[in-house]
């Protein structure tokens, strides 16, 4: 498979959420994997939906998710593109006119229905004579455009659902353009991907009928038709439907929850796939271990607290490179020590400001059992407070009140941090100081 061209055509009419997110990594994965050019297409004909906010917080996200792409376009910058589309179809015979109002169609539709039949467009635009078209325009009427279908089926090898076929008869020829003269999503999609080189056209499963008269429309224009691979859905972990749910799933809430790109990028690579979920540290890997193959055509569940569960496994396993910058931008001056100290307990990289603050700012201590901290406070060897102090410093507190595991480890979490739990103290002691970590164990803020 050679240059392998994929794109993800966003509409800028909201936050990217799971689910689009998804359909975005799957074509990055895919694009990446083969050695082949990721396109963004920014889908904005929808002129009153689509805004420049939406579409900047998608390329944020996008950027954020490591998911940098090779080439982009715009539809609103092609609108003269699909124009020539349509007469080519209007030319060839495969796209004419009709005069309809909403209300007529809708009115058509019951009638079908009340009569049993599959309310499928009559055609009637088909049918109108040059004399009725032009009676209909002078009463102030202006058509839209419809794409003839041909009356056959439509098959494909689909890379996700295997072999598909569709007969076209009980579909609605589609619009093409609209009475205002604004392009319809169904062509303006099939032109861009003609135009745009695109091997390989990987989306939802709800495009999966869109594609099989977008198929009748690449073959109209005269272009053979890319590969098509259609994603399942993604549900709820009990498979409840997750649309309603999305906003509160989007990117940037999970980003400001804490989540790790990276671990987001792990799980919707793996769900819907026969593959147990790996939580990989570098997005490297996810693209290594990608295979487009492996996704079933089942709902994929998610699980939000999946992500929770994997996140903190990852967030423990980072090195220090890869969150340095992020803790120095957070106030968190610590070295690679006070990482590989707290990173055990952390949930999320953020987090790890919680222990920078208890190290090294005021806390009032909680003195539980005065004997044990007083004395710890007393026996605290002299000179450098490495980790290795902490052994023969606990011993002789041991050694001097009789008080042992818990009872005296706790006293000194309590005192010195002001929680009952967290990660290990001995190497934090070097980052309180000796000062602190006396007077702390003496009752005092400090
Ligand atoms: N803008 C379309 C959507 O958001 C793109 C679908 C496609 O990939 O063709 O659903």
């Amino acid at each position: 498979m050679s240059s392998v061209k994929v794109r993800f055509a966003p509409s800028p009419t909201g936050r990217l959420h799971v689910g689009n997110l998804r359909t975005a990594l799957v074509n990055y994965l895919f694009a990446r994997k083969h050695g082949g050019s990721f396109m963004l297409r920014i889908d904005d004909t929808d002129e009153e939906r689509s805004s420049a906010e939406f579409e900047t917080a998608i390329r944020d996200d996008l950027n954020w998710m490591g998911m940098g792409w090779d080439c982009e376009d715009r539809q609103s910058s092609r609108l003269k593109r699909y124009d020539e589309a349509l007469a080519q179809l209007v030319q060839a015979g495969r796209a004419y006119a009709c005069y309809e109002t909403p209300d007529e169609l809708s009115l058509k539709r019951k009638a079908q229905l009340s009569a049993g039949r599959p309310p499928v467009y009559d055609r009637a635009g088909l049918k109108l004579t040059d004399q009725e078209k032009a009676k209909l325009e002078a009463d102030g009427r202006r058509p839209h455009w419809r794409f003839l279908l041909n009356d056959a089926e439509v098959s494909w090898h689909d890379m996700v659902r295997g072999d598909v076929a569709y007969h076209m008869s009980s579909s609605s020829d589609p619009v093409l353009m609209r009475e205002d003269g604004r392009v319809i999503y169904t062509l303006a999609s099939v032109v861009d991907d003609i135009d745009h080189g695109i091997t390989h056209i990987i989306r939802g499963e709800d495009h999966v009928t869109n594609s099989a008269a977008q198929i009748q429309l690449f073959e109209a224009l005269g272009s053979s038709t890319p590969m098509m691979g259609h994603v399942a859905l993604l549900a709820g972990a009990g498979g409840e439907n997750l649309s309603k749910r999305l906003g509160s799933l989007s990117i940037d809430v999970l980003r400001q929850d804490g989540i790790e790109p990276v671990v987001i990028a792990s799980l919707l690579a793996r769900i819907g796939t026969a593959d147990p979920v790996v939580p990989q540290s570098q997005l490297a890997a996810v693209i290594d271990s990608f295979d487009l193959g492996k996704f079933g055509r089942a709902t994929a569940k998610f699980d939000p607290s999946e992500l929770i569960k994997l996140n903190s496994q990852i967030v423990q396993e980072l090195d220090f490179a890869d969150v340095e910058t992020r803790l120095a931008d957070s106030g968190v001056t610590g070295d690679a020590q006070f990482w590989l100290a707290v990173r055990g307990n952390l949930a999320t990289v953020d987090e790890a400001r919680v222990w920078w603050k208890i190290c090294t700012q005021p806390l009032t201590p909680v003195i539980d059992a005065p004997m044990v901290t007083n004395a710890a406070a007393a026996l605290l060897p002299a000179g450098d407070l490495n980790s290795a102090v902490w052994s023969s410093w606990t011993k002789s507190i041991a050694a001097e009140t009789g008080v042992k595991g818990k009872g005296l480890f706790m006293p000194l979490r309590l005192a010195l941090t002001g929680r009952d739990a967290g990660p290990e103290i001995a190497p934090l002691l070097a980052i309180m100081g000796r000062k602190r970590v006396i007077r702390r164990l003496q009752g005092d803020t400090a």
